[in-house]
């Protein structure tokens, strides 16, 4: 029976590690998988979590289960930063339980709009691709609309249309900061727009804020979520600390839900848990702990602040030398510079890609989507250079 089972196709990002490894050019450029770089081509544990580690293993005197909501600890502290230090719980309305990642909460707030009557969801194209793959594996519909235009700003004429053409029984799936894979974000005018439009439709929204503090700050990462979270009665929001915290591996993340009623909260979150425990019974435990402990503590939540500030003035810098570099052959990378995050999407066609990969040892998605944390001084008119050559007519 097992033979039954179809070949699935390998991920494509994954598949592109291993091609790159397997490249013997010592200059070879790696701009594929998401994860932070410093300007050495690292990426580091942050000191903070370090210190955090180091004191979790000398204090922490039991592994024993928590429970399937996980450490309640580290779900609250991170709550002023997400929703904000004024009202953390929005009046006792909202209520969030541990995740195994960003994209564990992601999988809990889908199964539970499919167990609470939704059938479809609303995403913009393109998206990060596990978004649709999670639905598809849900029996949940995915309908999409073009996140950008040709212009490399948001389509709002294409979000418009997409909620106006909205059914009841819908949802919104929207990237609260840094886009992935475009980089493009709503501007907070933007946002005000939206938040309107969903709440006129009545649509539920999930927003899903993996890399808080990777944009423009913690606060200004935020805004959307916040903007949207005041005009409607309902919301999930799948959070991720695998990026603004560098626990990747270590898969940290965590699931809010906002209600109407505060008495509701219980009921809801109690199909959170009951999900999580047919799935993962428990998250892990070991960087949820660490992030409580930065957070527990003023000096290493400066720390931690300031580590987050570091990284993000990089990608700035790196986002102005590209943006600064103009036309080069036929793409314009100007646009790269008012994009956030560790994404952006240069239109090369799929022969570029392949020629870029082959010519010049420069690995990314087939897509274009380029990590600009891959780029460091070292490199960076190396791939300004393939780029125009390339590209060039
Ligand atoms: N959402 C988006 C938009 C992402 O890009 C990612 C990670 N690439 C996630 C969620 C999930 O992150 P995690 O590694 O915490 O599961």
């Amino acid at each position: 029976m097992l033979s039954n089972l179809q070949q699935q196709p390998a991920d494509a990002l994954l598949a592109l590690i291993k091609l790159f490894d397997a490249d013997p050019r010592a200059d070879k450029i790696d701009l594929g998988v998401g994860v932070y770089r410093t300007g050495q081509g690292d990426t580091p544990v942050f000191g903070a979590i370090k210190a955090a580690e180091r004191k979790l293993v000398a204090e922490q005197d039991s592994k024993a289960y928590l429970g399937p909501e996980g450490d309640m600890g580290f779900v609250t502290a991170l709550m002023p930063y997400i929703f904000g230090k004024a009202s953390p719980d929005m009046g006792g309305r909202i209520e969030g339980m541990q995740t195994p990642g960003g994209t564990g909460s992601l999988r809990l707030a889908l199964a539970m709009v499919k167990r609470a009557g939704y059938s479809r969801v609303i995403v913009g194209k393109p998206s990060w691709p596990n978004h649709n793959q999670i639905c598809a594996d849900l029996g949940l519909a995915v309908s999409e609309f073009n996140h950008a235009g040709a212009d490399g700003k948001p389509d709002m004429d294409a979000i418009r249309a997409a909620v106006a053409g909205a059914a009841e029984g819908d949802c919104i799936l929207l990237h609260g900061c840094c886009h992935n894979p475009t980089g493009i974000d709503y501007s907070n005018a933007q946002w005000d727009e939206i938040a309107g439009l969903i709440a006129e439709a009545k649509l539920l929204p999930i927003i899903d804020l993996a890399y808080q503090g990777l944009g423009l700050g913690m606060e200004e990462d935020a805004y959307g979520l916040r903007r949207v979270l005041v005009a409607v009665p309902e919301a999930l929001i799948a959070y991720s600390c695998d990026k603004n915290f560098g626990l990747y591996r270590d898969r940290v993340g965590a699931l809010y839900a906002m209600v109407s009623d505060p008495t509701e909260l219980g009921r809801i979150m109690s199909n959170g848990h009951n999900l999580a425990r047919a799935s993962w019974s428990q998250p892990p435990d070991h960087g949820a702990a660490a992030v409580r402990l930065v957070l527990e503590d003023e000096t290493l939540t400066a720390q931690w602040l300031d580590e987050l500030d570091q990284m993000r003035d990089r990608m700035r810098q790196v986002r102005a030398i590209l943006a600064a570099a103009g036309k080069v052959g036929g793409v314009d990378l100007a646009p790269v510079g008012g994009q956030n995050g560790l994404f952006s999407i240069i239109p090369f066609t799929p022969d570029q890609v392949q020629e870029m990969r082959s010519r010049h040892g420069i690995y990314f998605a087939g897509s274009g989507r380029i990590n600009v944390a891959g780029l460091t001084t070292a490199n960076i008119q190396n791939f300004i250079d393939a780029t125009a050559e390339v590209t060039g007519v």
